[in-house]
């Protein structure tokens, strides 16, 4: 199959460092191997990710040398999860059918109640309270509200091969829990929608951050029970400050609205960043295209990377 790489951002911002170092490497490695590249605008919770938002990452990639062979704008409608949801439809029915699904109707108070352990992605093992219920008991609480739907877990050990991270293996049951695929309002979950996507478009590498590596065995199940074939996976490693802290809100201006200004021209920041994660020996400034004729992924840091602090000059 034709190698297929994606850009998949969520437009809920200006983009960043990180973003534009996910969208550097899923290029370098596509374009690497002569493979086709995707911008897919992952804007499933439209209120919070308005259209202006993705034209501007589609300029700040442009800016940065990024170019994509289909999607975003130039590619219609249908490269924008808000409108795919008549899709995503048929495959929550697939997994319906397979009686794979149940209503939950646990409200965020309750789950945060119930204690169950924390990922380290912020979201909690669920207890699998509304797992049980009888079909009287989901009759009566329809009553008060609407349910989200999740997805059952068995409890199984998945293991795949990630081409920067190595081996990650997590048990379903113990280490994820049952999953919403639909959330209460009607607006289908990221796992469900990247997975059809993914599929759907042909895609057969992602590459994304090391924070969505524990996403990717839930994602595998769904590849699974959807009969869908897996892409490869590739989770890069995240961007520190120079003391090794997750960057945070006060080093907000690391939007490429501020970095543009800043340095004026992509090369600077294509150097930087290609250092930083093991591509170059030096942060020289370098045109993003000409990393692509040596790009390997051996080479590419697995562990997360700290900036220089010249990058975090105000
Ligand atoms: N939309 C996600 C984000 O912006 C990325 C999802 C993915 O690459 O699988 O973080």
């Amino acid at each position: 199959m034709a190698v297929c790489g994606r850009f998949a951002p969520t437009p809920s911002g200006r983009i960043h460092l990180g973003n534009i170092l996910c969208a550097m490497l899923s290029w370098l490695s596509v374009r690497a191997k002569g493979g086709r590249y995707l911008l897919r605008i992952e804007d499933l919770d439209a209120m919070r990710c308005p259209r202006s938002l993705a034209d501007q990452i589609e300029d700040d990639l442009q800016w940065f040398g990024i170019d994509w062979d289909d999607g975003g704008s130039a590619g219609g409608e249908s490269w924008y999860q808000s409108t795919r949801s008549p899709i995503y439809d048929r495959y929550f029915e697939k997994l319906e059918q397979q009686g794979l699904l149940y209503p939950c109707f646990c409200s965020r108070a309750e789950l945060h109640a119930a204690q169950a352990p924390h990922r380290s992605d912020g979201t909690y093992v669920y207890a699998g309270t509304c797992r049980g219920l009888t079909p009287e008991q989901i009759a009566e609480k329809r009553k008060h509200r609407p349910p989200a739907m999740r997805v059952r877990v068995p409890d199984r050990t998945v293991s795949f091969s990630d081409g920067c991270q190595g081996v990650y293996t997590e048990n379903l049951a113990r280490d994820c829990g049952d999953f919403i695929i639909r959330r209460s309002d009607g607006v289908y979950g990221y796992q469900l929608a990247v997975v059809v996507d993914d599929a759907e478009m042909g895609v057969t590498e992602v590459v994304r951050g090391r924070d969505l590596l524990e996403s990717t065995p839930r994602q595998l199940y769904l590849y699974e029970r959807l009969g869908l074939p897996a892409p490869e996976f590739y989770h890069i490693p995240l961007l520190t400050a120079p003391d090794g802290r997750r960057l945070s809100k006060r080093d907000g201006d690391l939007d490429l609205g501020v970095l543009r200004a800043r340095f004026g021209r992509p090369e600077p920041i294509v150097g930087m960043l290609a250092a930083a994660v093991g591509l170059r020996p030096t942060a020289e400034p370098v045109a993003l295209a000409e990393l692509a004729a040596d790009f390997s992924w051996d080479k590419v840091s697995r562990m997360d990377v700290a900036l220089p602090s010249e990058i975090l000059q105000r």
